[in-house]
């Protein structure tokens, strides 16, 4: 490995990846390095990547970035979580919230008492026991209130969806502000050293030719250093994630704006629906193994809300993740780095992650073998933990109406995830690893929706007269209901705070 103190960092595209990456850097790093980014503007990005999870509010807020303004500039709304259709069987509804569910009891989880309830039919669906999953249902939003802790308007937990164009342009001002340099145009050549397969540079179409010490793979799906020059080589999930086509149509905006993303279940796929001020997103992921793009098109055109406002866009992806996401002085960031389909928006979070670690391994002494491999292997862990939950979603169906179903209902899962569903399914437990980014509430909500019925609950549960366990869920949904009443709608919110002119 190099001992040599580094200088020069170029990162290599100009997508979300890129331009997180170069934010980032350019405030946690400030003016110690040159910061140069590459990105093609013939090439474009991928464009799509409108709906996220609530640690992206972390993220800017680590920047700095005041959240009306991000909002403003990229037309963007709230998420407060994600509504599954058709998933579970045919005419299935339900919400995965950010957030709590119902309120935390000392000793055990609020859940265990709702499951004691429910198994005996004297509870209500999940999905009112939770500010994040019933404010939506009426197009309601507000930020949590600080001076309400304790109660659920004190525990709105919030996302947001947004337009993935303005965002990396808005973050390029950020970046270009603090130092970072923008070259434009396609990088044609990777020159590697003779001895140790470093890269040294990168050679433009122009002729121009880029010296780096640190090179940031963000060329998104091309991974044109990680794969193309490196050959880091690809681990396949088809197998238990299916899906590898999209197709991706804006429509016009319709009433009321929903606070959340909408994911419907089809014959071989999901479609998405991510409402933006200005715009209604929408996609049809599907399984090429199971339908032609003709009919998934024809599917996807025939379910929009509004006018389409511009052609379908096909595009096709193969789940799975690089097996080096660091090797020698090059790290993989975004689409580059594996591609994990966007059911939960997890992909730009797995960007947040891999740059704050990058910056926490960063090699400012030059490069360590122990610490690209550390680095390698937390990433991995990431990868798998987010790749189960997804697999969640398919596997816990009963459908059996199409031969994408029966696939997904009888396949082989990992055993991390098989593990999971086994406890919950004994007795409504359920564990989170240490480094797990998804909360116990967010599995217990796919998987109650899912239909998974756990046989049991905790002891613990039984220890009060039922009487008092029914008065005391009943009165969680009460305060949920009433603090819901209070809030304003999703729309009132953002033309006072947020609206893009
Ligand atoms: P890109 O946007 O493709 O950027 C690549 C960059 O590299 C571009 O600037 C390009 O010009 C440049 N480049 C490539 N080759 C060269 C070259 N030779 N020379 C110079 N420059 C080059 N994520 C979410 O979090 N939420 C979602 O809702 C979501 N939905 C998605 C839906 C679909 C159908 C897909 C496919 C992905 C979705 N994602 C989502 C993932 C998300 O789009 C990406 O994680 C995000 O956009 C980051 O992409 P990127 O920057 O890695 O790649």
């Amino acid at each position: 490995m190099s001992p040599k103190p580094l200088r020069n960092i170029v990162i290599v595209g100009g997508g979300t990846a890129g331009w997180m990456t170069a934010a980032a850097f350019s405030k946690a790093l400030g003016q110690a390095y040159s910061i140069r980014l590459i990105e093609s503007d013939e090439i474009g990005i991928i464009g799509v990547g409108e709906a996220s999870i609530p640690n992206l509010t972390e993220f800017n807020r680590a920047l700095g970035i005041d959240e009306d303004e991000f909002l403003r500039a990229t037309r963007g709304s709230f998420k407060m979580g994600i509504e599954f259709v058709n998933w579970g069987a045919l005419g299935d509804r339900y919400t995965h919230g950010f957030g709590k569910v119902g309120q935390m009891a000392d000793t055990v989880p609020f859940h265990h008492f709702w499951l004691r309830m429910a198994q005996q039919g004297k509870a209500g669906p999940l999905g009112d026991y939770s500010i994040n999953t019933v404010a939506p249902r009426q197009a309601r939003f507000m930020r949590a209130r600080a001076d309400m802790a304790g109660s659920p308007l004190g525990e709105i937990a919030h996302a947001y969806h947004f337009d993935a164009g303005l965002y990396a342009k808005f973050l390029r001002g950020y970046a270009e502000q603090r130092g970072v340099r923008r070259l434009e145009g396609k990088v044609q050549q990777v020159l590697q050293g003779a001895e140790d397969g470093f890269i040294e540079a990168v050679v433009m179409e122009s002729g121009e030719r880029v010296e780096g010490d640190f090179f940031i793979d963000c060329s998104g799906m091309r991974a044109l250093l990680i794969e193309q020059t490196l050959k880091a080589g690809y681990e396949d999930w088809t197998h238990w994630l299916p899906c590898d086509r999209a197709i991706a149509v804006p429509c016009e905006s319709v009433s009321p704006l929903l606070p959340l993303t909408r994911s419907t279940a089809h014959a071989a796929g999901w479609q998405w629906r991510i409402p933006l001020q200005h715009r209604i997103g929408n996609g049809h992921v599907y399984s090429s193994a199971f339908m032609d793009k003709d009919e998934a098109e024809a599917i996807l055109m025939n379910k929009l809300d509004g006018k389409a406002l511009a052609p379908p866009r096909h595009l096709s992806f193969r789940t799975g993740r690089a097996r080096t996401f660091w090797d020698r002085n090059c790290v993989a960031v975004g689409l580059s780095s594996g591609f994990l389909e966007p059911l939960e928006s997890t992909s730009i979070h797995l960007i947040h992650m891999a740059v704050a670690r990058i910056l926490s391994f960063f090699p400012h002494a030059g490069f360590d073998a122990a610490d690209i491999a550390e680095y390698n292997a937390l990433t991995r862990l990431e990868f798998e933990r987010v790749r189960d939950f997804l697999i969640l979603h398919y596997k816990l169906t009963t459908r059996d109406d199409s031969a994408f179903w029966n696939h997904c209902r009888t396949m082989a899962i990992p055993e991390t995830l098989q593990r999971k569903i086994d406890l919950f399914a004994s007795n409504g437990r359920i564990y989170r690893y240490d480094d797990e980014l998804f909360a116990e509430t967010s599995w217990l909500q796919v998987m109650i929706g899912q239909r998974l019925m756990p046989r049991g609950h905790h002891p613990f549960a039984d220890l009060l007269p039922e009487a008092e366990v029914q008065a005391y869920v009943r009165n969680v949904e009460q305060v949920v209901a009433k603090c819901v009443g209070v809030m304003p709608t999703h729309a009132e919110f953002i033309a006072k705070h947020c609206a893009a002119d």
